[in-house]
C-alpha cells in the first residue's frame, strides 16, 4: 500500500477510543473496529434485511449486507487511489447501515412516526446507537468500543437537536465541521452503489427498462458505448456491461475531481479537512447533474413503483402493528442487553424493531398481531 497523505486518518492520529484499551498487536485501529463490525450480530442481521425488495422477494436482489459489501469494495477503490486509510474507509463503509430497520425506508418511516412523541427515529443515529451501545459482546465495555473516526464517518447525518446531546462526535454539526476523507469517501461510495444497484435490481425484477432508462444522459451514454463496443449484445450482459462502464466512470470521476479539490483546498491534515468548509470528495460538475438525473429517475419509476409501493405499504403496517402490540404487552420484549440504559420503554420497542430482520418481523407480526392475516394477503410480504 502507498504511503498515506498527510490529510488521511491514522492510528497516530486518531482521537482514540471512548474506553482506552491496549494497542492492537498486528492490525491497525481501524483493522480492529472492521473486524468488530464483521464480528457483530447487527452486522449479519443485515442478509435479512431490504434494500428496495423485501428480503425473500427473490434471491437475486441486494440485501443490505450485499449492499454494505459492495459499498466497501467502492469506497475501497477510492480511498486507495486518493492515499487516503483504506482499513478506516473499509469499517465505516461495512458499518453505515447497521441501524437501519426491516423492510428499507418504509419501516424507518413508520417507526420513525410511531416515534414522533418519543425523539424519533434516525437510522444513521441508531447505526451509532448500534455500535456503541447495543451490541452486547464484551465484558469491558458496551457495544464495540469502535475509534472516533469510525464512529464520526457512521453518523452521516444528525439533526442539530441530537447532535447536542452526543458531545465531541456532535461538534461536527453544531459548528458546520466537515468528517475526515474516509467518511465522505465511504458517503459518496453509498451512493454510488445504490444508485447503480437499484438499476440492475430494477431491471432484474421487470419494474423498470433499459429504454425507458436512457431518458437519463449517464445510461444513454455507457449505453451506446456498450452496444458500439460489443454490437448485438443483449440482456444481462447488456445491463451488466453497462452498469460496469457506469460505476468505472462515476468512480474515475470522483478521484480525478476530489484530487484537485484537495490540492485547491491546501489541506495538510485530518483537522483541516474538517474545517476545511466544504465537502472535499466530490463528483464533477456534470457528473453530478447526471447522477442526481438518475436518482431522480429512479425515485420516480422505481421507489414509486406499484409494486414497491404497495410492499411499502404493508411493511409500514407491520412495523406500526408490532409497535403498538409491543406499547400494549411490554412483556413480549426481549430482556435488555446488559447495561443498555433504554430512556423509556418506547425506545427499547423501537431497538428492538430497528434490529429486526425483515423476516423476523413477519413472523413476529403474524405470531402477535394478526395470525394468518398476512397469508392471505395477495402479493409479496
Ligand atoms: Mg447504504
Amino acid at each position: 500500500m502507498s504511503p498515506l497523505a498527510c490529510y488521511a486518518a491514522s492510528d497516530e492520529v486518531s482521537r482514540g477510543r471512548l474506553s482506552t484499551e491496549q494497542p492492537p498487536s498486528f492490525r491497525s485501529q481501524y483493522q480492529r473496529d472492521r473486524d468488530r463490525i464483521i464480528h457483530s450480530s447487527a452486522f449479519r442481521r443485515l442478509e435479512y434485511k431490504t434494500q428496495v425488495f423485501v428480503n425473500h422477494e427473490g434471491d437475486m436482489f441486494r440485501t443490505r449486507l450485499t449492499h454494505s459489501i459492495e459499498v466497501s469494495q467502492i469506497g475501497r477503490t477510492i480511498a486507495r487511489a486518493l492515499s487516503l486509510n483504506e482499513d478506516l474507509t473499509e469499517a465505516v463503509c461495512l458499518a453505515h447501515d447497521l441501524g437501519h430497520t426491516p423492510f428499507g425506508h418504509a419501516g424507518q418511516e413508520a417507526l420513525n412516526l410511531c416515534m414522533k412523541d418519543f425523539g424519533g427515529f434516525e437510522h444513521n443515529l441508531q447505526s451509532l446507537r448500534v455500535v456503541d451501545v447495543l451490541e452486547d459482546r464484551y465484558a469491558d465495555y458496551p457495544g464495540l468500543n469502535l475509534t472516533y473516526e469510525t464512529r464520526e464517518g457512521i453518523l452521516k447525518h444528525c439533526s442539530i437537536a441530537k447532535a447536542k446531546t452526543l458531545g465531541e462526535l456532535g461538534q461536527r454539526f453544531t459548528h458546520r465541521q466537515q468528517p475526515g476523507l474516509e467518511s465522505q469517501v465511504a458517503n459518496i461510495a453509498d451512493e454510488i452503489a445504490y444508485n447503480n444497484h437499484d438499476v440492475d435490481d430494477g431491471l432484474r425484477a421487470d419494474l423498470i427498462s433499459i429504454n425507458a432508462l436512457r431518458e437519463c444522459e449517464i445510461i444513454e451514454e455507457h449505453y451506446q458505448f456498450t452496444v458500439d463496443r460489443w454490437p448485438g449484445i443483449l440482456g444481462r450482459r447488456l445491463s451488466n456491461e453497462l452498469i460496469r462502464s457506469m460505476i468505472n466512470s462515476l468512480v474515475t470521476d470522483l478521484i480525478e475531481t476530489s484530487k484537485v479539490r484537495i490540492e485547491q483546498a491546501g489541506v495538510r491534515s485530518i483537522d483541516d479537512v474538517r474545517n476545511a468548509g466544504e465537502a472535499l470528495i466530490v463528483l464533477g460538475e456534470d457528473m453530478q447533474r447526471k447522477h442526481i438525473q438518475l436518482k431522480r429517475f429512479l425515485s420516480k419509476n422505481l421507489y414509486n413503483h406499484d409494486k414497491v409501493r404497495n410492499m411499502a405499504e404493508k411493511s409500514r403496517h407491520i412495523v406500526t402493528k408490532l409497535f403498538e402490540a409491543y406499547a400494549n404487552q411490554p412483556d413480549l420484549l426481549p430482556d435488555k442487553p446488559n447495561g443498555v440504559e433504554a430512556d423509556s420503554m418506547e425506545c427499547m420497542i423501537k431497538d428492538y424493531i430497528a434490529g429486526m430482520t425483515d423476516r423476523f418481523a413477519i413472523t413476529e407480526f403474524e405470531r402477535i398481531v394478526k395470525p394468518g392475516a398476512l397469508a392471505k394477503t395477495a402479493g409479496p410480504i
